[in-house]
């Protein structure tokens, strides 16, 4: 199901002035719009969004929660809300637009990366492909007002598997041709709640405890006491392994993996690791793939090889094997080599082998 087609942002065209009466005071950011107030989104739901609708918000409204500083606050009467109500497409206006500002969510969207989608419209950030360096990283052809350039800041890296970028098309494609299949994820990446921190400056500067997170990790500004951790990471600093571990020799090592734990919300992860001795580059290749939704991106299922050096952002996602990415020999010096399996716990299987490389050799590094 391609879902992710059916999302459309009506950009709101008011234009921002620095107002001496500050009424509408343009601000360092994403966009030239608004941010809300106190950190706290008002939101309401239309008497006619069925249930199911709802419970998909409270999830993402309660992942939001739990990952930023910012606070959701149920309220018809507050005066400045978004209200939350059907229709034939998603989209949602950027920022806090003043009184009650319309979020359409469709059936034909109902899906968890879509409703946060939605909301950090409402909460001011713009799509990655509107992003002011997105030609770094993206080959855009399009007129429609999507793909249009805005005034974001970049607060975090651009990455290719934010829940924020489009799928890939005629009409927009990644430069980078192994992220054919990441663009259009419905996953959450790490970097975009990051973004929100960064955007709404949610923080633990004024807790007494500074905690070292581990793996990318960071304090968590919704409970300074933890850290948020990265893929295959937990412990109160991301420094217990959240998964198998493989212990990797100098030969090549074969593992079928199966299941798929219950994990998060609805995009279900079941991390895997290789480990080695400090020092080693640890080299993974996928040699099968069976049972994956295989279509023109990997929104639904697939296996990351986390490989980049940066832990907290999105490698290539592979669920088809049908082009000539899915099968490369990724390495990385990140010990240990975080592989994730996401989507559907039914029926997906894939087969990888593995091996460390002693840390003296001089192999080309193949990271960001
Ligand atoms: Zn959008």
């Amino acid at each position: 199901m391609r879902l992710i087609l059916t999302l459309v942002l009506l950009a709101v065209t008011a234009t921002c002035v620095s107002g001496e009466d500050g009424s509408r005071v343009k601000r360092q950011g994403l966009l030239d719009y608004l941010k809300w107030t106190d950190n706290t989104m008002n939101y309401f739901y239309q008497d006619d969004l069925p249930l199911e609708m709802q419970a998909m918000f409270r999830d993402a409204f309660g992942y939001l929660s739990n990952h930023t500083c910012l606070k959701f606050n149920y309220s018809k009467e507050a005066e400045n809300a978004v209200e939350i109500g059907p229709g034939d497409s998603c989209w949602a206006r950027l920022g806090m637009d003043g009184g009650h500002q319309p979020l359409s969510f469709a059936y034909k969207c109902a899906a968890f990366g879509v409703a946060v989608h939605e909301i950090m419209h409402a909460l001011g950030i713009a799509h990655s492909q509107a992003r002011t360096d997105r030609d770094d990283y993206l080959f855009v052809n399009s007129e429609d007002h999507n793909d249009g350039i805005q005034n974001t800041a970049n607060l975090v890296p651009f990455d290719y598997g934010s829940v924020m970028l489009y799928w890939r098309d005629q009409t927009r494609w990644p430069k980078d041709p192994e992220y054919n299949y990441t663009m259009g994820s419905l996953r959450v990446a790490f970097y975009d709640m990051i973004l929100l921190n960064s955007f709404y400056e949610c923080n633990c500067d004024n807790h007494p405890e500074k905690l070292d997170c581990k793996n990318g990790g960071y304090q968590n500004p919704a409970n300074c006491n933890e850290c948020l951790c990265t893929d295959g990471f937990t412990g109160q600093l991301c420094d217990q392994p959240d998964g198998t571990v493989f212990n990797a020799s100098t030969e090549w090592k074969a593992e079928i993996i199966q299941s798929i734990n219950l994990k998060g919300i609805h995009i279900n992860t079941m991390p895997q690791y290789s480990k080695a001795p400090e020092g080693s580059t640890i080299e993974v290749r996928i040699t099968k793939l069976y049972g994956f939704h295989c279509h023109d991106f990997c929104d639904n299922n697939g296996v990351e090889l986390k490989y980049k050096t940066d832990r907290r952002i999105v490698s290539p996602l592979v669920c088809c094997d049908n082009d000539n990415l899915w099968n490369k020999t990724r390495s990385s010096t990140n010990i240990p080599f975080v592989i994730v399996k996401y989507g559907d716990p039914k029926t997906p299987i894939f087969e990888f082998e593995y091996r460390y490389i002693p840390g003296n050799s001089t192999l080309v590094d193949n990271q960001v």
